[in-house]
């Protein structure tokens, strides 16, 4: 296969980032979630920073124009020649259609969309459970995963907290902007036969090797 172009989709906190983690391991590409690069942006207090911060912080999407570009400049990228793996975007019809576009005018297509789903109910465990440490950024699980001294890193003793978009109610309607605006493009990637489904309740490991078999499938494919 010349290029592996992949975008997981899915609801927040049912495990994209750690399947991601492992993709770019297998595959060495280069790994692009929107979400770690606004809240870079809003850390080093950028312009897309300071325009993106109150929309993440209220759990709702920041707008397609202030995305888009951010992520069709790294897919048109040197490192992202043989691939690359998309995580959170795209997130509505538009930039699904913004993507299109970009990848058409580079003369190179989509290879697969990765749905890894889960229940609202996990996925509200999982999120409101979350604790991420200040310092190093490790994250923790109040009941899947907790430190040995609650409220403190176990790696440099530095408290946890709770992202604002872990807070409950924020869950909750990150949830609802998931079934509202990205749910639609399950249909759309399904239509153009792009669409590959995994359960994301299953441990890490068993969604990581229907993945691997999934994209060995496809290689098949191509060569035939
Ligand atoms: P995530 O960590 O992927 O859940 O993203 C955190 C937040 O960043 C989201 O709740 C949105 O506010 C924003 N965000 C991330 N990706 C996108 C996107 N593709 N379109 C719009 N907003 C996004």
């Amino acid at each position: 296969m010349s290029e592996l172009n992949l975008i997981l989709l899915g609801p927040p906190g049912a495990g994209k980032g750690t399947q991601a983690e492992r993709l770019r391991a297998d595959f060495e590409l280069p790994y692009y979630a929107t979400g770690d690069i606004l809240r870079a942006a809003v850390k080093a207090d950028t312009d897309l920073g300071r325009e993106a911060r109150e929309y993440m912080d209220r759990g709702d999407l920041v707008p397609d124009e202030l995305i888009c570009k951010v992520v069709i400049d790294r897919v048109d990228s040197d490192e992202a020649r043989d691939g690359f793996v998309l995580d959170g975007f795209p997130r509505t019809v538009g930039q699904a259609e913004e993507l299109h576009r970009a990848l058409e005018g580079l003369e190179r297509q989509l290879t697969a969309t990765l749905l890894i789903d889960a229940p609202d109910e996990e996925v509200i465990r999982r999120l409101s459970g979350r604790r991420v440490c200040l310092d190093s950024g490790h994250t923790y699980h109040v009941e899947f995963d907790p430190p040995k001294n609650d409220g403190f890193c176990d790696q440099d003793g530095s408290a946890l907290v709770q992202r604002d978009d872990d807070k409950l109610e924020t869950v909750r309607h990150r949830l609802e902007v998931f079934h509202q605006q990205t749910k639609p493009l399950v249909e759309l990637y399904e239509r153009e036969g792009l669409l590959r489904r995994f359960d994301g309740t299953r441990s890490p490991e068993e969604v990581n090797g229907h993945i691997r078999a999934t994209l060995a499938t496809l290689r098949l494919e191509e060569q035939i």
